[in-house]
């Protein structure tokens, strides 16, 4: 195992904390450091950047960041359990470590006064990840407060944000992420890597924003997309009725057939839809 710095290794200190995996905080540790040095170099280069990161448990991603030359790191830990071992993060790094003990949904990230470049990079909460997710690309300011994510999921929810129309993973996660940011996924970490191991395979999703998306407003983006991929198998003439107009007027000054499917309909697709339903 790498050494990346002079503090314990992560298996002695989950012994010394009892910092024993809850599942129901989604606790999958990380405990090769090598591993999750090489998810913070997925990030770029970290030098002068301020660093979000949600659910530092143990702190082994956390000790990554750091070590990369991040100047400073703020994460959000629900569980209490884990602040003296990020104390000791926090006390090895010269203070660049502050922890906020909440639950990061009840956290506005533009509240707490961070100022220059900020990159997101987490190990997510399978349970409140996608939730995340899509708090950061729908913030109302746009470009928003992060420059880049790189977030670490079970694979199959990797798959819906990367999916590209006529794929099975396509719909409204993978349209909304294709509107205001160009993603990938990086690699995969098989269960193993982590304690205890999960039942899937995770993937490392980086997001970058588009400075510029397609002009369009969001809530009514959002409201097409669940009526078209909420009942997916129908074609859009009659998936799109439950919107409460009439379908075909709008497919037809979007420029497209009534009887496409909504996974056929790419991103550009779908804001000319919300925009003539905006605009009927
Ligand atoms: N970053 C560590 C690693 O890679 O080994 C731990 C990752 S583990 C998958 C998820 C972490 O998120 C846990 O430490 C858990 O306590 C924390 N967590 C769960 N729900 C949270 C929430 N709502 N807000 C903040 N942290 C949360």
């Amino acid at each position: 195992m790498a050494q990346i710095d002079t503090l314990p290794p992560l298996r002695e200190v989950i012994a010394t904390h009892g910092l024993d995996a809850k599942k129901s905080l989604g606790q999958n540790f990380l405990l090769d450091l090598n591993l999750t040095s090489r998810i913070a170099r997925s990030a770029g280069d970290l030098n002068g950047v301020t660093v979000l990161e949600v659910g530092p448990g143990p702190g082994g991603l956390t000790r990554a960041i750091l070590a990369a030359g991040a100047d400073r790191v703020i994460a959000i830990e629900k569980d209490t359990r884990c602040l003296p071992a990020l104390a000791e993060i926090s006390n090895h790094y010269d203070g660049k470590l502050e922890v906020i003990s909440e639950d990061a949904l009840k956290i506005d990230p533009t509240s707490l006064g961070i100022s220059g470049p900020i990159k997101i990079i987490a190990n997510l909460p399978y349970n409140v990840g996608t939730q995340l997710l899509i708090n950061w690309i729908t913030t109302e300011n746009w470009p928003p407060f992060w420059t880049s994510l790189t977030l670490l999921f079970q694979k199959e929810v990797g798959e819906r944000i990367v999916a590209k129309p006529g794929s099975k993973a396509y719909g409204r996660l993978g349209v909304l992420a294709s509107w205001r940011c160009q993603s990938g996924m990086l690699f995969d970490i098989g269960p193993q890597a982590f304690t205890p191991p999960p039942k899937v395979t995770s993937a490392v999703v980086h997001l970058v924003p588009t400075h510029s998306p397609l002009p369009c407003d969001l809530n009514i983006l959002e409201k097409i997309t669940a009526a078209a991929f909420g009942q997916r198998r129908k074609m859009l003439r009659a998936s799109l009725k439950s919107l409460g107009k009439p379908p075909e007027p709008l497919l037809e000054t979007a420029g497209i057939e009534p009887t496409t499917r909504a996974e056929q309909v790419d991103v550009e697709g779908f804001v000319r839809i919300a925009n003539a339903y905006a605009a009927s």
